[in-house]
């Protein structure tokens, strides 16, 4: 059971003072769902607003208070115009101007004869003081609550800097005690704050000391926990025998025999080595990664295949029903002819026919079971689970990985991920597991020639794609840029493409994104494969593994704003035929140093290890691990470039505690899950009780 002393802050923020539905909703867009969210979403920065009694010594052009005496309103006559509200500070006249206001509440803020602090930038403009959209009113009275700092937070549309830091205050002036978790000799190392304390003075605009003190302890925590979570996860699974494999491999060897293709050397050592855990009475919990088209399906399929031929299952688990029936149809196709029954689970599947699957999965009927996250949730038994293997793993946590861990049985896993990551960062990014890689592509394959092309050069573009789709029958990718983090306007810079695009092509261009469901997505996609639509123009949603084999351009617009690894995948989606292939980088006149040098490292080389170890280079591993990457397992505080001393000392704790004390029993332990708790590891916990 968790403590209680912790179910303030893992309740919802919907249970503070001010926070309706409507602002709730606002709010989550931060990712800030619950309480604690609210203590990671430390502020960026902090102001300084110095009170001045005389406004005459008040320095212009920057944030200050001052007390003013409201005279008049002039309300705004028409939209354009400001509503302007005079006010006199001491002898001189102030203005306090506001765009767009809403005259009621302005009114209301700012009521005529009465003396109000106001904070804000102050200007001179005219021959006359003014502050534009002040930050802060407040009573004269409240003259000892304005802070002369105040800290900035990150915010979205609809929420603003007062709002927000009176929410988090009611979180951070409410702290609960809790007892150590962090041990002596780390804290007197790193010169640690108490938990408490860290976070108070992370969000304290008036504190003296450096703000990275505190941000570092809480960064130790944040590392801290998960690397015990992953020694917890791997240490449960290390404790369990799994089942040896072994047979004569009739089906396997007919499998390989019945392939089109010869297996590449690195597909055959990577198959080496899987078998190696397979063969063996341990649990195979590896990582197989490899390029886009590099050939790791075929190899986790032979995997499969050597766990059906023991009469164990084996599941595929996939991001999305679009990949689940592209593989379902795929392997249902390459197995044909052998004695082995596929099935596909997907979150749609309702009803009886839902019901149908789940019984052969129980019953064991079904040797094949290819699907969505729908495969980890209650209610789908396995008869006797082999393997699991995740592909595109990327898109799913830790977590859910293991989750198949915990359903009544351990079978070996395989998590096969296109985003290759350099090694160093590959723990910090996966956990504990052995790592295979297929690092050579299969022979014949051509490399993808990658151009660079400069706005300007657009009509060109199309006269281009003009003659290939009069003359070839080539498909076209046509992706569109990420703008910021935003969905909304992501899809508007599509649609704008499309309906340039579609001017000039009619009838032969396809739109999708990310607002459309996932039938709808799966209806696009098959009308582009299907029928005569050339171009596909979509916002990045095509990133994860869709495989349309008769697309051989891409062109990846905006390409300066698009990171290397995101690039790469993003290229992969072509070449995965034995046509030529080509990916062009349209991007902006002018771009940045580093965008040249991205875009360079694109042209010269399609290897994607490769290209990883540059990303490295240029962006540092923060980034690549940082919190806006593709899904890679994120941390809030913890920034791996300036913290990698800590990650190597919580990396060596946890080890040091699990192997110590694996169920985290007596005292120690209990602070140890709640720090888990506070860091929302709440699956190691449960495997701790599992286990
Ligand atoms: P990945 O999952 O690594 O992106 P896939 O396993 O989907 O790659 O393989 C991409 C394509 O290459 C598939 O059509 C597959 O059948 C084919 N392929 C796999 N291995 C080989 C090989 N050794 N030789 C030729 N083609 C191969
Ligand atoms: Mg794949």
């Amino acid at each position: 059971m968790r403590p209680s002393i912790l179910d303030r802050l893992l309740s919802p923020i919907s249970i503070l003072r001010g926070v309706g539905p409507k602002l709730e909703k606002i709010i989550n867009r931060l990712g800030i769902f619950l309480n604690v969210h609210l203590i990671w979403h430390f502020p960026y920065n902090f102001i300084q607003r110095k009170f001045y009694e005389d406004i005459n010594l008040a320095p212009l052009n920057t944030l200050v208070s001052i007390k003013v005496k409201i005279l008049k309103h002039y309300p705004s006559k028409f939209k354009r115009q400001p509503y302007k509200v005079t006010s006199i500070s001491g002898n001189s006249e102030v203005d306090i101007v506001f765009f767009n206001a809403r005259h009621p509440v302005v009114r209301s803020m700012l009521p005529v004869n009465t003396t109000k602090l106001i904070s804000g930038k102050l200007e001179f403009f005219r021959n006359k003081f003014q502050i534009t959209h002040p930050t802060n009113i407040a009573d004269v009275s409240e003259y000892l609550t304005v802070n002369e700092k105040e800290a900035v937070y990150g915010l979205t549309a609809g929420l603003n800097q007062k709002t927000i830091s009176k929410i988090t205050n009611q979180i951070i002036n409410n702290l609960p005690e809790f007892k150590e978790w962090i041990n002596k000799s780390i804290i007197k190392k790193y010169d640690f704050y108490e938990w408490k304390k860290s976070v108070i003075g992370l969000h304290d605009p008036s504190t003296t000391t450096l703000q990275n003190n505190y941000r570092r302890r809480l960064a130790f925590d944040e590392l801290l926990a998960h690397q015990l979570a992953i020694s917890i996860i791997r240490n449960i699974n290390i404790r369990k025998k799994s089942i040896n494999f072994k047979t004569k491999n009739h089906l396997t060897k007919k499998f390989i025999n019945s392939l089109k293709f010869k297996l590449t050397n690195s597909q055959l050592k990577v198959l080496d080595e899987i078998k190696n855990d397979l063969f063996s009475p341990n649990q195979m919990i590896r990582l197989l990664q490899g390029d886009v088209g590099s050939g790791k399906t075929i190899v986790a399929l032979i995997s499969m295949i050597i766990v059906v031929e023991k009469k164990y299952q084996s599941v595929l688990m996939v991001p999305t029903s679009i990949l689940a029936y592209q593989h379902y149809e795929n392997i249902k196709n390459l197995l044909k002819e052998f004695p082995i029954n596929i099935e596909i689970l997907v979150g749609k599947d309702k009803g009886k026919e839902k019901l149908l699957k789940l019984e052969k999965i129980k019953n064991g009927s079904a040797d094949i079971i290819i699907g969505t996250h729908a495969l980890i949730q209650e209610g789908v038994l396995f008869n006797k689970l082999g393997i699991a293997v995740i592909d595109e793993q990327h898109k799913f946590g830790v977590y859910q990985r293991m989750a198949f861990n915990y359903k009544n049985q351990n079978p070996s896993i395989l998590v096969m991920s296109a985003t290759p990551i350099p090694r160093t960062l590959t723990l910090a990014a996966y956990g504990d597991m052995d790592e295979s890689r297929i690092t050579e592509k299969p022979i014949g394959r051509r490399l993808i020639k990658t151009t660079a092309l400069k706005f300007n050069k657009e009509k060109d573009l199309i006269e281009r794609i003009k003659l290939k789709i009069k003359n070839t029958n080539s498909k076209f990718f046509w992706v569109c840029p990420l703008i910021e983090e935003s969905e909304e306007l992501d899809l508007k810079a599509a649609t704008e493409r499309y309906n340039s695009l579609n001017n000039i092509f009619k009838n032969k261009v396809l739109l999708i994104h990310g607002q459309l469901t996932e039938k709808e997505k799966e209806k696009i996609m098959n009308k582009f494969e299907n029928e005569d639509f050339r171009i596909l123009v979509s916002t990045t949603v095509i990133e994860v593994g869709i495989d349309i084999k008769s697309a051989t351009t891409i062109i990846i617009e905006h390409a300066e704003r698009f990171g290397l690894a995101q690039m790469h995948q993003l290229r992969g989606r072509v070449g995965r035929n034995n046509f030529d292939s080509y990916c062009i980088l349209f991007h902006k006149n002018q771009i940045n140093d580093i965008a040249k040098k991205r875009i360079k490292i694109m042209i010269e080389t399609n290897n994607g290890f490769k290209i990883a170890e540059e990303d490295l280079k240029i962006r540092g591993p923060g980034e690549i691990l940082g919190k806006k990457q593709s899904g890679l397992p994120t941390f809030n505080v913890a920034d791996l470039s300036f913290d990698s001393d800590l990650f190597e000392d919580a990396k060596f704790l946890a080890n040091e505690i699990i192997s110590k004390n694996p169920k985290l029993i007596g005292n120690d332990g209990d602070q140890l899950k709640i720090l888990l708790y506070l860091q929302e590891r709440d699956a190691a916990i449960k495997t701790l009780m599992a286990g």
